[in-house]
C-alpha cells in the first residue's frame, strides 16, 4: 500500500471518523485540532439515512443512539405566545438526534487508543511535491505525510492553505444564525418553541433539563464585523431582534452569561474539485450545506466513510481515489445542498404572505394527503448515495458487484470521475 502517513486537521465529526476508517484500514492518521481539547457541548446535530449505516458499520450507532436528545415536536408561536403549528420531530431532528459534543466525544473515544492527536496546534504551511507534504506547525516543527485532509470545517484553514482564499468558494445564502446556551426558563421538556416575523427566527429548545439552547436566524445582507469580537456581533443580534415580542427579550438577555456563543454567516461551500493533488477535504470544508440543510453531520460522517473507502480501493493510490470519491459524493452534496437553501424560506419565511402559508401547512399536515412525502423528503435526500461495502469488497475484490480479474485483491474504479 502506497501513501500510509494523512494528516488530518480538525477534530470534530469528518475528522476522527475519518481517522476511524485509515487506521482500520492500515493507515496512520494523526489529527491536529485547534481546539485544546475535544470540543464538548455545542447544538444539536441529527442523522438521516446512509449515515446511519455508516455508524452501523462502524459499531457506533448504539452509543449514539444511547445519548439520542429525544426532542420531540417543535411548536411556532405567534409574538403573543398563541400557537400556530406544529413540526413533527421527524422533520426536526432526522432520525436521530445527538448533541454535537457528544457525538464528538464518541468519535473521539473511538479513535484515541490507535490514532495520534495533536491538540492546540494547527497547520501553519503546506507545500506539496510528488512525493508528500511538509507541513510546518503554528507550534513549531515540521513533518512530512503523504497525505493532507482538510475537516477544519466551514473556515477551513487547509482550504485555505491548498486551494486559495475561501471568498472564491463560500456562497453565502443570505442569513446569520446564532446559537447559545440559555436558562430553562420555560420548563422545555424535550420540546422547542419558535416565533417567526418576516425575516426572523427566534426560538428554544430543551432536552428537559436546567439549560436550554437559544436559537437565532435572520435574513441581513452580508455585515462587516471582526469574527474575534463577541461583543460587536452580540450588538448585531440584539439589534436585528429588537421589538420583536413572545419571549425574545428574555432570551437575548441571556447573551451576556451564556457559557458559549456562536454567530456566523448561513454559507454553503462549493468546490470544482474536492482534492489538489495530495490534499482532499471533508465535511464542511469541502461541501458544507449550511445549518439549515440538517445533513451537515450526515455529509461529514458520510464523506469520511467514502473518502477512506477510495483509498482501500485503489490501494492508497491517492490520484484515483480522490477522484472516486469526488465522483460518488457530487450527487449527495449536490441534493444536501439543494435542500439547505430550500429550506431556508420554510425556517425563516420572508413574507407575511409566506409565513401564513407555511403556518397553514404545517396546521393541516395532519390531513394533507401528501403528508407522508413532505415528512419523508429529507430521508430521501439523507439516502441519495451508494454505499459500497468498501471492506467487504476489499475481501473479495468485487466493485459494484464486478469481478475483478488479475489483480487479486484490488478493486474496479467507479466510473469515470466529473472533473
Ligand atoms: C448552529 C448550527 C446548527 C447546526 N445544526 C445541524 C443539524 O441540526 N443537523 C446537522 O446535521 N448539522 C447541523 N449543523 C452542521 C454540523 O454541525 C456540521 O455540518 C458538522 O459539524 C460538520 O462537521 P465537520 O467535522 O466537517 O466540521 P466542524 O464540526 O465545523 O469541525 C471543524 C473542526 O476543525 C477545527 N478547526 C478549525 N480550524 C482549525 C485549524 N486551523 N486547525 C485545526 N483545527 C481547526 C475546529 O475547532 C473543529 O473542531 C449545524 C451547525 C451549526 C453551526
Amino acid at each position: 500500500m502506497t501513501n500510509t502517513t494523512v494528516l488530518i486537521s480538525g477534530a470534530s465529526v469528518a475528522g476522527p471518523a475519518l481517522a476511524f476508517w485509515l487506521e482500520r484500514y492500515g493507515y496512520r492518521p494523526t489529527v491536529v485540532e485547534r481546539a485544546p481539547e475535544p470540543r464538548p457541548g455545542g447544538y444539536a446535530v441529527d442523522f438521516r439515512g446512509a449515515s446511519l449505516k455508516v455508524l452501523d458499520r462502524m459499531g457506533l450507532l448504539a452509543q449514539v443512539q444511547a445519548r439520542t436528545t429525544g426532542m420531540g415536536e417543535m411548536t411556532y408561536v405567534k409574538e403573543s405566545g398563541k400557537p400556530v403549528a406544529v413540526m413533527t420531530s421527524k422533520v426536526l431532528s432526522g432520525e436521530l438526534e445527538v448533541l454535537r459534543g457528544d457525538l464528538v466525544e464518541i468519535l473521539y473515544d473511538a479513535t484515541r487508543a490507535k490514532v495520534e492527536y495533536l491538540f492546540d496546534d494547527s497547520i501553519a504551511a503546506l507545500t506539496q511535491d510528488g512525493t508528500g507534504v511538509d507541513v510546518t506547525f503554528e507550534r513549531g516543527g515540521s513533518r512530512r505525510f503523504d497525505l493532507v485532509i482538510g475537516a477544519d470545517g466551514l473556515h477551513s484553514n487547509v482550504r485555505r492553505l491548498a486551494f486559495g482564499d475561501e471568498s472564491k468558494y463560500l456562497h453565502d445564502l443570505g442569513y446569520y444564525n446564532s446559537v447559545f446556551t440559555v436558562e430553562n426558563h420555560l420548563g422545555l421538556d424535550h420540546t422547542a418553541r419558535f416565533v417567526n416575523v418576516p425575516g426572523k427566527t427566534a426560538g428554544t429548545y430543551s432536552a428537559g433539563n436546567n439549560a436550554a439552547k437559544a436559537l437565532f436566524y435572520f435574513a441581513s445582507k452580508p455585515l462587516t464585523y471582526d469574527r474575534n469580537d463577541i461583543a460587536a456581533q452580540q450588538r448585531l443580534l440584539s439589534n436585528a431582534f429588537a421589538g420583536v415580542g413572545w419571549e425574545v427579550p428574555r432570551l437575548l438577555s441571556g447573551i451576556e452569561t451564556s457559557p458559549d456563543w456562536y454567530f456566523d454567516a448561513v454559507s454553503q461551500i462549493k468546490m470544482p474539485n474536492y482534492s489538489v493533488g495530495r490534499v482532499a477535504l471533508a465535511g464542511d470544508a469541502g461541501y458544507c450545506a449550511s445549518p439549515l440543510s440538517g445533513m451537515g453531520t450526515s455529509l461529514a460522517v458520510v464523506g469520511a466513510y467514502v473518502l477512506a473507502g477510495e483509498l482501500l480501493a485503489a490501494d492508497g493510490d491517492h490520484l484515483r481515489a480522490f477522484a472516486a470519491y469526488d465522483d460518488r459524493m457530487r450527487g449527495f452534496v449536490e441534493a444536501c445542498q439543494k435542500q439547505g437553501k430550500d429550506g431556508a424560506q420554510w425556517f425563516v419565511p420572508g413574507s407575511k404572505a409566506f409565513l401564513m402559508l407555511r403556518n397553514l401547512t404545517f396546521k393541516f399536515m395532519p390531513y394533507l394527503p401528501w403528508r407522508k412525502l413532505i415528512d419523508e423528503l429529507p430521508l430521501k435526500v439523507g439516502n441519495a448515495i451508494d454505499l459500497p461495502d468498501y471492506e467487504a469488497e476489499a475481501k473479495v475484490g468485487v466493485r459494484d458487484g464486478v469481478g475483478v480479474s488479475g489483480s487479486g485483491d484490488r478493486l474496479r474504479q467507479p466510473g469515470a470521475p466529473r472533473r
